[in-house]
């Protein structure tokens, strides 16, 4: 029986884990469907976590020290995906994808997000070959090429700087005139010359052949307009990872909104006792990793709290 079974690895997982095992808990596993880390790993940079101020390290680079760190204490990882959570009486089953179970007094879900389709023609025909949702892993492939960019948001601002400085130019797309991103992000984007901003702008298909893509086809303001290029970044926002949070019909096991973010207290307890949801899956997330960070030191308290009362 584990004290704690940790759902995720990433910044919310991790940290966790740090916690509950450094606060003393000796039978603490991370299931972790791929190597720890999480989304951040698919960034270029990172610029805005507290004591950490290196443009020169990605987002890969800077979570390499918090698994040495965040295992330091004897957290476990198993690199297994989790397929649900289910509470038997006090305790919880957890099942792995294959079938086997796990029992666990308590659980910390930190499953995060992943990236949002947007649904226009041929995003699922050219996805991989053309179409990516991770300018760190695929940006070099168009060295020296022109590359879009779909999305008003601070991932895709700041995916589209990073492009412009391996692509020759960067076409950002975006359904609208203003953007979500944050305003230094926009300027600091605005100030690049090979950045090109088309707003009021909606793709309606992107095209190719055997090759791979060939260009993008968008509206805008009702004239369809074309855009020859090879690479097409997607950065549209992201979709709850919820799902190991489903019962066998469907049914959340515990309370969450109408976007399925799980609801939790500033204590990052879920409705049911015992379960706690941690980082960017939880009802009002910042979607930072310090929060994320954050939330898993929360919950990771919070537990050995709670199994204290239980003794
Ligand atoms: P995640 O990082 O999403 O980790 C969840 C983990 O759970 C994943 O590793 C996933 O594989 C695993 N998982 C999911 N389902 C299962 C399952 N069923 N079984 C087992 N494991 C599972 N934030 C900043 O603060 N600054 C930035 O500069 C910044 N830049 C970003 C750039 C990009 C391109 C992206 C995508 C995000 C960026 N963010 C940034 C946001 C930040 O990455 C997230 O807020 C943070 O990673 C959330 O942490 P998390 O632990 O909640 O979830
Ligand atoms: P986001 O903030 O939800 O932005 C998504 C963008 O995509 C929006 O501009 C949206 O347009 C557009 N969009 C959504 N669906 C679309 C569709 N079907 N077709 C065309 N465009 C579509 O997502 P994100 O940029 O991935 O950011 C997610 C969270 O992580 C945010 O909270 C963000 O602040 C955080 N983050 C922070 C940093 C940082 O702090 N440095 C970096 C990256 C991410 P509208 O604007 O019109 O809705």
């Amino acid at each position: 029986m584990l004290d704690c079974a940790i759902i995720g690895g990433g910044p919310a997982g991790l940290t966790a884990g740090l916690y509950t095992t450094r606060g003393g808990l000796k039978n603490v596993t991370l299931f972790e469907l791929g190597l720890p880390g999480g989304q951040i790993t698919q960034s270029s940079e990172i610029e805005n976590y507290p004591g950490f101020f290196d443009h020169t390290k990605t987002g890969m680079q800077f979570m390499d020290s918090w698994q040495e760190q965040c295992f330091h204490f004897g957290l476990k990882h198993e690199m297994k995906k989790v397929e649900r959570v289910a509470k038997t009486g006090e305790h919880f089953t957890i099942t792995l994808e294959g079938g086997s179970t796990v029992e666990a007094k308590t659980v910390v879900v930190a499953t995060g997000s992943t990236p949002k389709r947007a649904g226009f023609k041929g995003e699922d025909e050219f996805f991989g070959r053309g179409v990516s949702t991770c300018a760190t892993c695929d940006g070099f492939f168009y060295k020296g090429k022109p590359v879009a960019v779909l999305g008003g948001g601070d991932t895709a601002l700041e995916e589209a700087f990073y492009l412009s400085n391996i692509c020759s130019e960067v076409y950002v797309i975006h359904r609208r005139d203003s953007f979500r991103a944050a305003p230094s992000t926009v300027d600091r984007v605005k100030r690049k010359d090979n950045i090109h901003l088309i707003t009021n702008a909606v793709i309606e298909e992107v095209y190719g052949g055997v090759m791979g893509v060939d260009g993008v086809k968008y509206n805008q303001e009702g004239e369809t307009k074309e855009l020859a290029v090879p690479g097409l970044f997607v950065f549209v926002g992201h979709n709850v990872n919820n799902s190991v949070l489903k019962d066998e019909n469907g049914s959340f096991i515990c309370d969450v909104n109408d976007w399925g973010e799980v609801i939790v207290n500033l204590s990052m307890k879920t409705s049911v006792e015992g379960l706690f949801a941690a980082g960017d899956m939880r009802i009002e997330a910042p979607k930072q990793v310090v929060a994320a960070a954050g939330d898993g030191a929360t919950a990771a308290l919070q537990v050995i709290a709670y199994l204290q009362e239980q003794a």
